[in-house]
């Protein structure tokens, strides 16, 4: 699970998420709605520890992530826990950000050689499977700037799960793509859904896709979680006039 205990996130005197709450059960897929600026690429970034928070407690696991309490104070843990508790924990970008300098099957076999300590044969063994299920077989040894944005996206989700990660966290992932690339993507991410019980937090402008695979949709504003329920209802019958304004604009 992924709590979030009254969080609090601070660029110099912007405060982005103000004291949220929530939590994220085991296996459960949940879609970030809101304007943009409402927070929700931050939320993402906190869990990854690409940002640090400036109050409150993320939980993941029953564990704390970043910081805990002791003796009434909030202390930040040191860094080699914090890296061990996030490796387990996929991101995919907008920017797919893969090593530029490595092939594809590198991109994929270095992480679990490096932070696992996997075998080197393994690794490949395993990165060969991904890239099959992605269906980039034939990339293996082809470097990023050689493939289509939706290929280096693909192969950016080949990577995350080349950690065997139990939460996987995407970033507006088809939002840099041509539109006739999209489909690829996202039916991937939708066989991951299907066959595997990852913990997804997913911030995206596709709704039709948030709708298939999500159990539950969080619509953020303000820095506070304005309203959140089933994708069905909140699609076609949400309760805030805002959540309407925004809903109409991006369908
Ligand atoms: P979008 O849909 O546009 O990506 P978002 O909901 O994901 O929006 P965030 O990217 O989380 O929003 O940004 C929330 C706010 O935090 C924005 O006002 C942004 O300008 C600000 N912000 C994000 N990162 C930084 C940073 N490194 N320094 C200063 N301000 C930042």
């Amino acid at each position: 699970a992924i709590e979030f205990r009254d969080v609090e996130k601070r660029f110099g005197d912007h405060t982005v998420l103000k004291g949220l709450n929530f939590t994220v059960s085991p296996g459960e897929r949940v879609t970030l709605i809101g304007p943009s600026g409402s927070g929700k690429t931050t939320i993402l970034r906190l869990i990854m520890t690409l940002e640090s928070l400036t109050g409150g407690y993320i939980d993941v696991h029953g564990e704390p992530l970043t910081h805990m309490e002791r003796g009434g104070k909030r202390v930040a843990l040191p860094g080699k826990q914090v890296r061990a508790n996030t490796k387990r924990i996929g991101m995919v970008f907008q920017h797919f950000n893969l090593f530029p300098n490595m092939t594809v099957i590198e991109n994929l076999v270095e992480a679990p050689v490096h932070v696992l300590g996997m075998k080197k044969a393994e690794a490949v063994e395993k990165a060969r499977g991904l890239l099959q299920k992605v269906g980039l077989s034939d990339k293996e040894n082809e470097h990023p700037s050689r493939l289509s944005g939706g290929q280096q996206q693909r192969v950016a989700i080949a990577r995350a799960l080349a950690m065997d990660p139990d939460i996987l966290l995407l970033d507006e992932v088809t939002s840099a793509l041509d539109p006739e690339l999209v489909d690829d993507v996202l039916q991937v991410l939708r066989d991951i859904a299907e066959e595997t019980d990852i913990t997804m937090l997913i911030v995206t402008h596709e709704m039709q896709f948030a709708r298939d695979v999500s159990q539950r949709v969080m619509m953020f504003d303000g820095g506070v979680i304005l309203e959140e329920g089933h994708p069905e209802d909140i699609f076609t019958n949400p309760r805030e006039e805002r959540t309407r304004r925004f809903l109409s604009a991006v369908l």
